[in-house]
């Protein structure tokens, strides 16, 4: 079956076809952080589906050019950098560690490039793409010395977010306090400095100031990936304005088509509300671990739905992720020690590619687990009676390897707790010394703590029992 993908702009399915189909090259631009404070969980929802998709075309064979930016020059990060009173680079710096350091908890694939907005090459792109747009009256500068796109001269605009112009229309130029645009639905490409931007500040041949959001991207995307994209990803709150007018202003500049397939992720939601900084209903990664979860739970919280749907996050949804996380983790060895008594010669079973086809389905996770899910329970019950064959068992775990490339779900965090780690290792020591009394004594201490023991022949796996 081939791959098939929601596509925003269209709003329909759409089977996918990459530019360069031969090659099996995918170009993807996923918008990043912007670093004036530590991603939110609801964030990192919208960066485990670009993981999902990204591991997905891998699996099916594409080799993906993934380049996510970061976004360390607007009006957040300026603010914060004043009120902390550091220079812009050094208030972001601390924020940009934090967010890749939550991606390899998460166990996400680092992008292939990180641009920031506040690269030279960058800005001066940015610039460059300005110039093209003012050239060709698709921008001017307005009384504020601000640089803004003219809408009205761009007929596409509103087709990604399907958006009705004439519910923008206004008569004449608009003024008010805070706008001299000609139309209410310009956007900013350059924002003159005033006081509150204190250092932070370039030079166009229009004068001093600074990139838009939305530029940025159209810059360092096309800098990165060139003019024309396969896909580019972000949440749904990204489709309007912000991808729309990277729309705008890339095509504009190139008269090419810029995105083949849009995929936008709905939101995390608390409460039936988006999670988000500004409605102060957020957990960091960090504040998820204090409560004793660790990031391969967390992923599984946050992956387990299909993306097109919103999830809501709970404690109960982290319980649950911990408990199927600990049904593959038993499934997962008990079929490693059955494999091991698996003769080379015998032959394997193929498994169906369920788990594949359902991802080919706009990456229908939901439909995916439920077949691994379905598939655990019946080779477990199958163990249980004694009929799975050896060489079965080795096809099964074969499978799950392969399919875990796209979800990275196996094996427990290698940092046990300190405790819980000495524990264990008085128990390895006692069980070699054969203190068979000792080692039961200290496996029921760490099953209080919350832990389960069990002797293989690797030795002794120590897993967090599900349900703690
Ligand atoms: P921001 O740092 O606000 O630009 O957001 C970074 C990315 O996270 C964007 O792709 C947003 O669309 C996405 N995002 C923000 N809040 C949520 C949420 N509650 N659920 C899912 N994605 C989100
Ligand atoms: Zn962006």
């Amino acid at each position: 079956m081939a791959l098939r993908f929601f596509n925003t702009y269209s709003r329909e399915i759409e089977e996918f076809q990459p530019r360069d189909p031969v090659g099996r090259t995918v170009s993807l631009y996923t918008c990043g952080p912007t670093v004036y404070s530590r991603a939110h969980i609801g964030n990192f929802r919208a960066y485990i589906f670009e993981d999902l998709l990204q591991r997905h075309l891998e699996l099916r064979g594409y080799q993906v050019h993934r380049v996510m930016n970061l976004t360390d020059v607007d009006d957040k990060t300026i603010r914060g950098a004043s009120e902390s009173g550091k220079p812009l680079q050094e208030f972001t710096s601390p924020f940009k560690q934090a967010f890749f350091q939550d991606l390899e908890t998460l166990r996400i694939k680092p992008a292939d490039q990180y641009p920031a907005a506040t690269e030279q090459q960058y800005v001066d792109r940015m610039i460059a793409m300005i110039e093209t747009l003012i050239s060709r009256e698709l921008a001017y500068q307005a009384e504020d010395r601000s640089i803004y796109f003219r809408i009205k001269n761009f007929p596409d605009y509103g087709k990604l977010a399907h958006f009705d112009l004439s519910q923008l229309q206004s008569t004449g130029r608009v003024k008010n306090d805070e706008y001299d645009k000609e139309h209410v639905g310009d956007f900013a490409l350059w924002k003159a400095w005033d006081e509150a931007d204190g250092k932070v500040a370039w030079e166009g041949q229009w004068g001093r100031g600074r990139p838009g959001w939305h530029i940025e991207c159209s810059a360092m995307s096309t800098a990165l990936l060139g003019d024309q994209l396969d896909i580019h990803c972000g949440g749904v709150d990204n489709i309007f304005p912000h991808h729309e007018a990277e729309i705008a202003q890339t095509e504009g500049c190139t008269g090419k088509k810029f995105v083949r397939y849009w995929l936008h992720c709905a939101h995390l939601l608390v409460d039936g509300q988006k999670m988000a900084k500004s409605l102060g209903n957020f957990y960091t990664i960090p504040d998820v671990i204090a409560k004793g979860y660790s990031g391969r739970e967390t992923r599984y919280a946050l992956m387990r739905v299909n993306y097109r749907m919103p999830l809501n996050f709970t404690w109960e949804g982290m319980e649950e992720a911990r408990e199927s996380l600990k049904r593959v983790d038993d499934w997962a060895g008990r079929l490693a020690e059955s494999a091991a008594n698996a003769a080379d010669s015998e032959a394997a079973t193929p498994v169906p590619e369920r788990f594949e086809e359902a991802l080919d389905d706009d990456l229908n996770i939901s439909a995916a687990l439920g077949f691994l899910f379905e598939s655990i329970r019946l080779t477990n019950r199958a163990m249980d009676a004694g009929e799975l064959a050896p060489a079965a068992a080795r096809s099964w775990l074969e499978w799950w390897k392969r399919i875990d490339q796209v979800l990275q779900l196996s094996g427990e965090e290698t940092t046990l707790p300190a405790e819980v780690a000495k524990l264990a290792d008085e128990r390895q020591r006692a069980r070699l010394a054969k203190e068979w009394k000792k080692s039961d004594q200290l496996r029921d201490e760490l099953n209080t703590l919350g832990w389960d023991v069990r002797d293989t022949k690797d030795g002794q796996k120590v897993t967090r029992r599900a349900g703690v």
